[in-house]
């Protein structure tokens, strides 16, 4: 209970007086790692199974970049620096693998339902596919068949 109390006399009086640029910097920190897990979390039970949306990745990375500058340039503690000098590599990747399988899938040219590849049909309205295999682009319009518009 007292080092509970310790800590929290830490945040009272961090907040207390005027907040160096680099105190900012870690609360931000903190604010993304807390953030992260309350939008898996939501993401989670929405879907009713476990979920890690993209943007878990993006909080993640900018909440280990600030904990590290913090670490860096406030703390100056070898064991924060440690601690937050490597974990930002797996999310950074986890963001490039995420947008290169993006990048792979396939479109449903009836109702745009982003498909894994391979897929030959779309699983949400069951659209064959067997003629759509060009990679999901932004530019692409929509072309409806008209046989089921
Ligand atoms: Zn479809």
């Amino acid at each position: 209970m007292d080092g509970l109390t310790k800590i929290w006399d830490g945040i009272v009086s961090s907040f207390s007086g005027h907040l160096h640029f680099w105190q900012v910097i870690g609360w931000m920190g903190n604010c993304f790692f807390v953030t992260r897990v309350l939008v898996q979390w939501h993401a989670s039970e929405r879907r009713r199974e476990v979920v890690v949306p993209v943007v878990f990745w993006w909080l993640s990375l900018f909440g280990s970049w600030c904990l590290l500058a913090y670490a860096i340039f406030w703390k100056r503690d070898l064991v924060f620096i440690f601690a937050n000098a490597f974990n930002w590599i797996p999310f950074l990747r986890n963001l490039m693998i995420h947008r290169q399988d993006a990048r792979s899938r396939l479109r449903c040219q009836n109702c745009q339902q982003s498909l894994p590849k391979g897929a030959r049909f779309c699983l949400s309205c069951g659209f064959s596919l067997e003629s759509a295999t060009s990679p999901v682009s932004t530019m692409e319009t929509p072309q409806r068949s008209s046989s089921l518009t």
